[in-house]
């Protein structure tokens, strides 16, 4: 560790954050109850508005940006701890967008079931962007100063892939001493140090229509054309790899007296390595027809690379473990299938870890919620982080 921290300062961190559970609960409450479904631009203002008001009383902070993102509405990025000398920063990463459509929040209450509150985005992410920003008064008020600055990004349009964030997050990234991303973490708190890459496609097949009863030996199906591709899609799994390739939407034909002449599909690629997706990627784009008579037409490719494991991941894991061992708490990790952020971040070479969020459950369904007395567990582990890298 760049800065050691001793057992007292990081249970000081802890008790900061019971003391103030309350306060981040009505943060998280009012982020929660302004609904940001990706894409829906009054939403994510609004939700700007509510943290650039919460990182203003914090006097750590020295500036807050809001960035405006043509379709999505306003990415955020918030400077604190900024010192003379210009040190590398360390950035957390996070996203005000959700994946719940706007209703969602009177169907489904903010509500509080024992240890337990549920709520549409609770725990993808709208806890952990109000558990970030009291990270930084945590540090201010229990007198353990990072030495490094720190930057809080959170982005609007995450789960639709990042397609304007993304330059922002690498911008960002790439000068920074550590990445810590608050999404939330596999089952049992464990952090995440290894995700998969994704690729998207979109597969078309172009046949030729004829009657299905007085000439169908006169029509050309498109959509045998693209059962044939499907199965040989499916047939590039490789588990013992990591690779997945999922055809997960078929569309095709216009009645049902005629042979189709239209067909179309969507795949979801996953692969565990770069050289893996950039070879499945090759063949997916090259699928040559079964039938020459048929056309097949590919589009897309990898849309973020895989979170590979490396040296620096693993040292950053190893130093939120200690963080962790001192608050009694044995921090596992996991490598999963999902990408986020912290993907880009990765593909950088930047030491990342992924996965620091508040434990819960339910990300993106109907039951998605956050366990209460596991907030100032890692309240104290990610502002023990800022302080100690
Ligand atoms: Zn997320």
């Amino acid at each position: 560790m760049r800065n050691e921290l001793t057992i007292e300062q990081v249970i000081a961190l802890r008790d900061h954050f019971t003391a103030r559970q309350h306060e981040l609960l009505a943060l998280t409450c009012a982020l929660v109850e302004t609904e940001s479904p990706s894409g829906d631009k009054d939403g994510s203002s609004d939700v700007a508005s509510l943290l650039a008001s919460a990182a203003g009383s914090i006097s750590a902070v020295t500036s807050v940006e809001r960035i405006t993102s043509e379709d999505f509405g306003e990415h955020i990025r918030i400077r604190a701890f900024v010192g003379e000398d210009d040190a590398a920063p360390i950035v957390i990463l996070g996203h005000t967008d959700t994946v719940h459509p706007r209703g969602a929040i009177k169907e489904r209450p903010w509500r509080a079931d024992g240890n337990r509150i549920y709520g549409p985005g609770i725990f993808d992410m709208k806890a952990n962007v109000a558990l970030a920003l009291e990270a930084l008064h945590a540090c201010e008020a229990t007198n353990t100063l990072p030495k490094s600055p720190i930057t809080i990004l959170l982005t609007c349009d995450e789960e639709s892939g990042s397609p304007s964030g993304r330059s922002l997050v690498e911008e960002e990234a790439k000068n920074a001493r550590a990445v810590l991303v608050l999404e939330p973490p596999a089952s049992g708190g464990r952090v995440k140090t290894g995700r998969k890459g994704t690729g998207i496609f979109a597969i078309e097949v172009r046949g030729r229509a004829a009657h299905a009863g007085l000439e169908p030996e006169k029509g050309i199906s498109a959509v045998l054309e693209l059962a044939r591709q499907t199965i040989r899609l499916t047939n590039l799994n490789d588990p013992a790899t990591g690779t997945t390739v999922t055809v997960t939407v078929v569309q095709g034909g216009t009645h049902s007296n005629v042979v189709p002449a239209e067909a179309r599909a969507e795949i979801d690629m996953r692969f565990s390595s770069a050289e893996a997706g950039r070879r499945i990627e090759s063949v997916i784009l090259n699928l040559k027809p079964f039938d020459e008579r048929a056309q097949v037409i590919v589009s897309g490719g990898i849309n973020r690379p895989p979170l590979e494991r490396t040296a620096k991941v693993r040292g950053l894991y190893q130093q939120a473990r200690e963080i962790a061992g001192m608050l009694d708490f044995d921090l596992g990790e996991a490598s999963v299938g999902g990408a986020s952020d912290g993907n880009f971040v990765g593909a950088l070479g930047v030491a990342v870890l992924d996965g620091l969020g508040i434990e819960g459950d339910g990300a993106h369904a109907a039951h998605e919620h956050i366990i209460v007395d596991n907030i100032s567990l890692r309240g104290a582990l990610l502002a023990g982080l800022i302080a100690s890298l």
